[in-house]
């Protein structure tokens, strides 16, 4: 099923939750903007590219549009709407000022040079820059974007509107007003979440399992966020195999051994890529792409525990199947909710002047987290429903209440 399909189902929930009428339900459901390019390149062997590209501004009542822009060669308008959405509702669980939007690109950014995707994040901004800005949409990176690639596009957009304008984007490098702690922000995000609720339920991370989906810039950081706490990590995973050890995996080792050889398979990866979710482990966390627990997968997955650091890892029959089991699920727009939080006070810097210390930056961010979790877990408890049916219903409360203030419902 299409990703906005499964937003609209989360939504639904969350609408009989709230006793919201169908007007107001569907309010929440309309993107306000769909925008689309072609983006033409020139590579480096003289040919042209063209590469399909989107950007999707979800809802800004709360504040200006808000959302990465990923590189991927499945990136398409149903999807980066969906995402749109959720960066939306990520950004109202949070409680910080801004609205929902999200980009993509579908190309293979593994096939293009260094200089080549340089060009195309610049194709991206001369596509979009009537649209983009610090008060009216501001983007960040994604799945394969990066720090470099935020260079490029605040570059291009200064250059188009002839000012300084560092808060027109986040997860910029630190030399051109980035901010401490944003690289690490998604993980340290979920982590501080997963902190809040070991502590509810009395576990102790010292004798936790786990096995992480990914070893991106969120997934790394999440195995080694989790070794460094004393949990066993006993798989993880690329796109291109898993490393397992029921004893605990040596993450740093792994974590060196993929960037030596770019990938675990290279390395030594044991097990096909879809082992990870079956890893006996306490704790699963998906942190690559949408759609790994399915209805397919979901019977074989062995977790007590599952922490979403991807956006939209768990569709919604596989959500339905969890919470019968009573496994608890974190759901992606409270679990990765870190990386916009951090974005937000990038944006704050960039508006201000201040720089920041990387103490501020941590301790916001995890006061920030774990409050968002203890007003979602409340939630939960009190209507006897999901952590993401409540995370959605408190999140769509403020947007309609912000939709409401400004007489668009
Ligand atoms: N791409 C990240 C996300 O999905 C961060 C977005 C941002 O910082 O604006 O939450």
């Amino acid at each position: 099923m299409a990703a906005f399909e499964h937003f609209k189902q989360h939504v639904n929930s969350a609408a009989r939750l709230l006793n919201l009428s169908d007007a107001e339900r569907l309010a929440l459901e309309k993107p306000d903007r769909i925008l689309r390019a072609n983006l033409t390149v020139k590579l480096d062997d003289g040919s042209t590219g063209t590469f399909p590209a989107y950007r999707v501004q979800f809802n800004n009542a709360r504040g200006p549009y808000k959302g990465g822009i990923r590189f991927h060669p499945e990136a398409d308008e149903d999807e980066v709407s969906a995402l749109a959405a959720m960066m939306a509702v990520k950004c109202a669980v949070v409680g910080i000022p801004f609205g929902g939007a999200k980009g993509g690109v579908t190309v293979d950014p593994k096939k293009l040079s260094a200089r080549e995707r340089g060009a195309l994040a610049r194709a991206y901004v001369r596509a979009f820059a009537d649209h983009l800005g610090p008060d009216i949409d501001i983007p960040a990176p994604d799945v394969y974007t990066t720090s470099e690639t935020m260079a490029a596009m605040l570059d291009e957009y200064e250059q188009i509107v002839g000012t300084s304008a560092p808060a027109m984007i986040t997860g910029k490098p630190l030399s051109i007003g980035g901010s401490l702690g944003r690289d690490t922000a998604t993980a340290d995000g979920a982590l501080a979440v997963l902190d809040a609720l070991l502590e509810d339920e009395k576990l102790d991370a010292v004798r936790l399992t786990a096995s992480v989906q990914g070893a991106g810039n969120a997934g790394a950081q999440a195995a080694r966020l989790l070794a460094r706490r004393g949990a066993a990590v006993v798989a993880l995973s690329d796109s291109s195999g898993t490393l397992a050890d029921p004893a605990g995996i040596d993450v740093a080792a792994a974590l060196a051994g993929k960037e030596a050889k770019k990938e675990f398979a290279a390395w030594g990866a044991v097990g096909g890529v879809g082992n990870v979710m079956e890893t006996d482990a306490r704790l699963f966390v998906p942190a690559a792409l949408e759609e790994q627990l399915t209805a397919d997968t979901v019977g074989a997955l062995r977790a007590a525990y599952v922490l979403e650091i991807a956006n939209g890892p768990t569709t919604p029959d596989a959500d339905r199947t969890l919470f019968a089991r009573g496994v608890t699920v974190v759901p992606d727009v409270l679990a990765n909710a870190g990386g916009v939080t951090v974005s937000y006070f990038e944006w704050i810097q960039g508006r201000t002047g201040e720089r920041w210390e990387l103490d501020r930056v941590t301790d916001a961010l995890a006061k920030t987290m774990k409050q968002a979790y203890r007003e979602v877990a409340g939630f939960a408890k009190e209507r006897g429903v999901s952590l993401r049916d409540a995370a959605y219903a408190l999140a769509l409360s403020r947007l309609i209440e912000a939709m409401r203030a400004r007489g668009r419902v």
